[in-house]
């Protein structure tokens, strides 16, 4: 084993900058974030794999292409004047194991589903976007976990080490940044093939709901589809042409946590001649992360993706205009989303003074809800939850304040699953703490199941149509 390797300023200079092979290797500023203060990286064992894995990725295809990437950029200008609404969402932390196409593809459909019950209730368009397809890499509060006296490396998400309690399985290894990639790149293949191979035609409504467990959320969306029916079929006698409901945009997005992986999957466009992040259409940058002087603030400052910032509670106002007028400073729409996470208790007392700073200075930002990372508990007997009741008011503090201020709610972050868990407390059909010894399966943080992600739908499509 040799030294224990961060890419930080003082070892950037010996070897993969000058090997990044396709245009973007000399482009000025995209190595600027070196010679900063950067956190939440790993400790590679192994400098050697690690400058091999940059090399390989550096090399790989890109991900996304630039033009979807631009394509988001204007659905997200639409969402910040209420013209739309985004709906994101899925795993904390995905895993290489649970890239099967079971997985995946109940995930899509709930969201798709989330989707059509927010479009119908709200008559707005919704964009749909995954944290999937590159959602391997975790912040985390600790260092190290210990277990039973035993202190090993925490799990900081399958792109860095494993989540079995082992020290083979927790060291940093680098050849992981590569099969992030190519799981990234599965993923997202099955995700192009349900959105655009007819699957997710609008017309296929009702089997979107098939494979799930019976539950009152389910049965209502049931009710939900055969409106919809109703009104395609009355449509189409009229002879409308449905060819636009055959597919449905889907964009890809993560949180930009390791930055070699980041700038490695970063290329030109020969369009435009400017750099794009190709590992997702959407980035964002962390909590933990959004230091304005540091490294991930700086890098996402200079590729031309949408980019979100996480904001919780201790952010102030002077904060996120320095946040815009780094990461926005021609103030081009669609450019900046803020996602607020700041805790049902919080929200309605610290949300409006951000609000009203952002808007006194003309900046105009898409604001999202997250609803999730301000409201995590520990259940009493021991696990890592969220109520679900504490999810619902943020998202209800969210719309007061934004109907308050008369500014735009214009989407919500939140992490769900299409599997039948039991992560969150709560729900109209009420998941309780015992449930957790057989239905947890998060190996980070708690999700919305199936029933809990379309309940939380229908209100948010309840509180939309009064926007
Ligand atoms: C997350 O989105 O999983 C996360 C860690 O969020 P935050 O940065 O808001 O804490
Ligand atoms: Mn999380």
């Amino acid at each position: 084993m040799t030294e224990p390797y961060i890419a930080h300023a003082s070892t950037s200079g010996t070897g993969f900058a000058g090997s990044i092979q396709h245009g973007a290797a000399d482009y000025p500023g995209l190595d600027a974030w070196r010679e900063l203060p950067i956190s939440q990286q790993p400790t590679w064992q192994d400098a050697g794999a690690h400058r091999a894995a940059v090399k390989e990725l550096s090399s790989l295809p890109p991900l996304v292409f630039a033009g979807e990437v631009d394509v988001l950029r204007e659905r997200l200008a639409a969402a910040a004047e209420g013209r739309a609404f985004l709906l994101q969402g899925g795993d904390c932390a995905e895993t290489f194991d649970g890239a099967t196409a079971d997985k995946i593809s109940a995930r899509v459909r709930t969201i798709l589903q989330m989707a059509v019950v927010l479009t119908y209730g709200a008559s707005l368009p919704v964009i749909k976007m995954g944290r999937m397809a590159g959602q391997f890499a975790k912040p985390r509060s600790s260092n190290d976990e210990t277990r039973n006296g035993v202190t090993l490396p925490a799990y900081r998400g399958d792109m860095v080490n494993g989540y079995d309690f082992t020290p083979e399985s927790r060291a940093h290894d680098a050849s992981r940044l590569v099969r992030a990639y190519h799981t990234s790149a599965s993923t997202l293949n099955l995700i192009r093939a349900f959105t655009q191979g007819g699957f997710a035609d609008l017309r296929l409504v009702h089997m979107w709901n098939k494979g799930f467990t019976e539950n009152p959320a389910h049965a209502r969306y049931e009710s939900l589809a055969r409106e919809i029916d109703r009104a395609i079929k009355f449509m189409d006698a009229c002879g409308s042409d449905f060819e636009a409901l055959k597919r449905v945009e889907f964009f890809a997005s993560h949180e930009a946590l390791l930055l070699d992986y980041e700038r490695a999957l970063t290329r030109i466009d020969s369009r435009t001649g400017l750099p794009y992040d190709t590992s997702a259409h959407f980035l964002w940058i962390g909590e933990r992360t959004r230091d304005l002087d540091g490294a991930h603030v700086d890098y996402l400052s200079r590729v031309r993706n949408p980019i979100g910032v996480k904001l919780g509670p201790t952010t102030t106002g002077d904060d996120a205009l320095r946040l815009i007028e780094k990461l926005d400073p021609n103030r081009e729409p669609g450019r900046l989303t803020f996602i607020t996470r700041m805790g049902a208790g919080n929200i309605r007392e610290k949300l409006p003074a951000l609000v009203e700073k952002v808007t006194e200075s003309g900046a105009r930002v898409l604001w999202v809800t997250d609803p999730m990372h301000g409201n995590t508990v520990t259940s009493p007997n021991g696990y890592k939850t969220r109520n679900f009741d504490d999810v619902m008011d943020e998202v209800r503090g969210f719309f007061e304040v934004h109907h308050a201020l008369g500014t735009v709610p214009g989407g919500m972050h939140v992490e769900m699953t299409g599997d039948d868990v039991a992560e969150c407390l709560g729900g109209a059909d009420p998941i309780d703490q015992d449930a957790f010894l057989t239905g947890y399966e998060s190996v980070c943080d708690p999700r919305l199941n199936h029933m809990q992600s379309l309940e939380m739908a229908f209100l948010v499509a309840g509180a939309l149509s009064k926007r």
